[in-house]
């Protein structure tokens, strides 16, 4: 039998936020999108005063002074680095990871004896050593590990809905049948896996209401009245593992920067500084896959939102032949940019992608026919990256990204030092 388990951050971005402010333990804190516009991650405390998911900071803001709410701008740089070593930490449990999300990972766990210690043992490891809270479920699919996850949670934070015991660490194949048919029968079928909001409306509909309801239906009705998706995870359920653990992430076919500006922006040196950063953010993603890129789009526009002329256009650039270098990326992003640029306007969003990508596999063929150019523009790159990793985003820029204040940067006001990323932003005990 196939073993999974599945290590969850708590409240993952306002759990990082806590590592280095001990102050805002047990607060109401919420951490707000680019450009402070709303609610992506929230404490336990702050989903007591009823802040929702995607919850707009202007209609929450009163709670500031009425009931000390917190709120903090996103500090990705924070979340990403914090996010690897968790992962780090939490690859020592299985035998392989698959990374799901910058707080979530499943592992395989073949093989591996004493597993509801050990996951017990990694979770503490992982509190103690980085400081973020985890939740760990066990089961013998993915979709099961999942659910054991929910549980995990639940019975931590929502004393009653879940015997305590399976707080925090939760192995569904130690249990009963008995007992994991008494969880079903007390869980929401949308806590499934894969089950969304229509397909679990639809079921509702149908009288389906819990997990028991779902896994009590026969395997060749649900094919048959829903899809073979939904048998798979019929499947998965009942401990027949369907659904792989992907290790190494498929590359991405398209990539894309794109961004709302702190302040609308008229002019086309300004709009030119954003379209060169995004560029070259875009084409080191690019080059980490080492992929290529055959055309690049670029667009701007205006918001609807605001008075004024409306304006939204965008063009499809083609490159003479497939790039990863920010020279020939930027040329086109920039041509694109002036012949679909009208003065005028004001823009509060612009955005490049960069399409139709190849493998540099398939692409050396080509490359074949000998230009040193190419081998150049590949070594510079190579050293622009490296440079940049090492010493600091924005170390080396493009002259057109500019070095005067960026009208056009995201306003994120209150956001927090990159503690763990920036050398300068390093935390020092004073005392
Ligand atoms: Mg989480």
């Amino acid at each position: 039998m196939k073993l999974f388990a599945l290590i969850d951050g708590n409240n993952f971005y306002c759990s990082c936020e806590r590592v280095f402010q001990p102050q805002l333990q047990n607060k109401p804190l919420i951490v707000l999108s680019n450009n402070d516009g709303c609610a992506i991650a929230r404490s336990e405390q702050a989903k007591a005063l009823g802040v929702k998911m995607g919850h707009p900071w202007f209609q929450v803001k009163h709670l500031e002074k009425s009931a000390g709410l917190i709120s903090l701008s996103a500090n990705f740089a924070l979340y990403g680095d914090m996010s690897n070593r968790m992962m780090s930490l939490a690859s020592e449990l299985g035998d392989s990871q698959e990374i799901y999300s910058i707080d979530e990972c499943f592992l395989g766990l073949q093989g591996i004896p004493d597993v509801t210690q050990r996951a017990k043992d990694t979770r503490a490891k992982i509190l103690q050593w980085i400081g973020i809270p985890t939740c760990i479920g066990i089961g013998a699919s993915k979709t099961l590990a999942k659910l054991a996850n929910h549980i995990a949670k639940d019975a931590e934070r929502k004393p009653g809905s879940y015997p305590p015991r399976l707080a925090q660490v939760c192995n569904l194949v130690e249990l009963t049948e008995r007992q994991r048919m008494y969880l079903f029968g007390i869980t929401d079928i949308g806590e499934i896996w894969g089950i969304g909001r229509r397909i679990g409306q639809q079921l509702k509909d149908a009288g389906i209401k819990t997990v028991k309801d779902f896994v009590e239906l026969d395997p060749g009705t649900v094919r048959k009245r829903f899809s073979v998706t939904l048998e798979r995870t019929w499947r998965e359920l009942h401990g027949q593992s369907c659904i792989d653990l992907e290790e190494i992430p498929a590359p991405k076919k398209e990539i894309a920067y794109t961004r709302t500006f702190g302040q609308p922006v008229r002019d086309l040196v300004s709009l030119t500084e954003a379209v060169t950063e995004f560029t070259s953010r875009a084409a080191e993603k690019l080059r980490r896959q080492q992929s290529f890129a055959s055309a690049i789009l670029v667009f701007i526009h205006t918001s609807k939102h605001r008075a004024g002329p409306q304006y939204a256009r965008s063009i499809t650039v083609p490159l003479v032949r497939p790039a990863s270098d920010t020279n020939s990326l930027l040329s086109a992003a920039i041509r694109g940019l002036r012949t679909i640029y009208k003065p005028g306007y004001d823009f509060i969003k612009a955005g490049v992608i960069l399409m139709d990508l190849s493998t540099t596999t398939v692409q050396q063929i080509e490359l074949d026919f000998g230009s040193s150019m190419s081998n150049k523009a590949d070594q510079l790159m190579q050293a622009i990256d490296q440079i940049n990793s090492q010493f600091g985003r924005g170390t080396i820029i493009y002259g057109s990204t500019g070095t005067g204040k960026k009208t056009w940067s995201m306003s994120q006001q209150r956001k927090t030092p990159s503690y763990t990323a920036k050398i300068r932003d390093i935390p020092i005990a004073v005392g």
